[in-house]
């Protein structure tokens, strides 16, 4: 799960990181007295989207010589005429895809000035099996360009998890970061408090890009962007709050209310299957036989009639899709209740894109009576192959 950026400088605050004084705003008249609350004499007005690049984005409606999705303002008055100038428009970054995200939600914060800008993040490292900070003195930038470009800028340091941040672990930090004087003080108390928010609220990244160094030589944190482990929510009553849905999918909110795993690509075939293998293997079929997937959604093993008719709705709710593949290996999951479940949603939504479908295994003989019987027209299929190139030529 992501959260907006002044979310996780909130819940990084509370573990006492130094962040910026900020309020968050959702409309034009709230800007002036956002601003009034904070010191000045320089504000920044960032927008709050589910994607990173603000600053370098474009905005849809605005022209290619507007200014970008984090702006500098030197009095209220223009902090105001950023608002208006955001508010409800469409940033397109290097993040968010061609269609960009509307801005609905503003940050603004006391503005720093910044002497250097550092990059840090914290992930689990699955390679040594433990959390990891990456770290380089190339912040601000897009740190893809600089791990590709000057990988010996970007350095790994490995925590221990039953000793935690270590006097060592903070001097090689310090040490990537040329970090001295007041800054490495600051260091000190800073790193630990970054891995101790990740543990503690079970992050599965936690990116600052920035980490100023100010000019007052103290360090802070200038952006945040935090992910969190799904599967780990259900401890965190808190944090699940923090979901903004209106970032989401609203296809993928539906399918996850059914505990569906449902994932929206770009492609027209939409795909059911049960087991995330199958799906893969469904997707890579498809792609071999020169057609993209759509999306696809995992119904897992053992669902019901109603899990399967509500992930047959959801894939025939978008738009983009021209053909479906069912495509089943019954071991668990029983292929008459995946054909009772296809019925019962064609029943319901109708059926205005071809439908291929194929089953194997448990009770695939009743399986195939039920569909038979039902009198819609599916395509029924012999294996993989035969269902794979069934759907491309049908969607055509
Ligand atoms: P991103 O573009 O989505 O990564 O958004 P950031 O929060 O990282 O902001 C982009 C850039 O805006 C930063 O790298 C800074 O150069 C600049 N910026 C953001 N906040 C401030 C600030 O308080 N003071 C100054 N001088 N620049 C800032
Ligand atoms: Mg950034």
């Amino acid at each position: 799960m992501n959260i907006h950026e002044y979310q996780g400088k909130q819940v990084l605050k509370g573990f006492g990181a130094p962040v910026a004084e900020g309020v968050a705003i959702t409309s034009v008249d709230q800007a002036e007295a956002a601003a009034r609350q904070l010191p000045g004499p320089l504000y920044v007005v960032k927008s709050q989207i589910h994607a990173g690049g603000r600053g370098k984005g474009k905005f849809k409606e605005l022209g290619p010589d507007a200014k970008g999705g984090v702006r500098l303002a030197r009095t209220i008055e223009e902090v105001v005429a950023h608002a208006k100038e955001m508010l409800g428009n469409t940033l397109v970054t290097a993040q968010t895809g061609d269609a960009g995200k509307q801005v609905n939600r503003l940050y603004i914060e006391d503005g720093a000035d910044i002497a250097r800008e550092l990059y840090c993040s914290l992930l689990v490292d699955r390679s040594v099996g433990r959390v990891a900070f990456v770290v380089s003195t190339e912040g601000g930038m897009d740190i893809e360009a600089v791990a590709h470009d000057t990988p010996e800028k970007i350095h790994t340091i490995a925590i221990d998890p039953e000793a935690g941040v270590t006097p060592a672990d903070i001097e090689l930090l310090n040490a990537a970061y040329e970090l001295s004087g007041e800054a490495a003080e600051d260091g000190k108390t800073l790193f630990p408090i970054l891995y101790k928010a990740f543990v503690e609220t079970d992050m599965s990244l936690l990116e600052v890009n920035p980490l100023i160094v100010m000019t007052n030589g103290r360090l802070r944190v200038l952006d945040a962007k935090v992910s969190f482990d799904g599967n780990a929510l259900f401890r965190h009553e808190d944090i699940k709050a923090l979901r903004d849905e209106t970032e989401e999918d609203a296809k993928e909110i539906e399918a996850s209310e059914w505990d569906l795993a449902y994932v929206a690509l770009d492609g027209n075939i939409g795909c059911m299957v049960n087991g995330a293998g199958l799906a893969m293997a469904t997707m890579d079929i498809i792609k071999l036989y020169g057609k993209e997937p759509a999306n696809f959604c995992d119904v897992g093993g053992g669902a019901s009639k109603e899990k399967v008719a509500a992930a047959f709705k959801i894939i025939t709710a978008d738009p983009a899709v021209q053909g479906i593949l069912v495509n089943i290996f019954g071991g668990i999951m029983k292929c008459d209740v995946i054909a009772e479940g296809v019925v019962a949603a064609v029943k319901e939504v109708g059926l205005k894109v071809p439908l291929v479908v194929r089953l194997e295994g448990t009770n695939v003989e009743l399986g195939k009576k039920i569909l038979n019987e039902s009198g819609l027209a599916i395509t029924a299929a012999d294996d993989l192959d035969d269902a794979a190139q069934k759907i491309v030529a049908a969607v055509g």
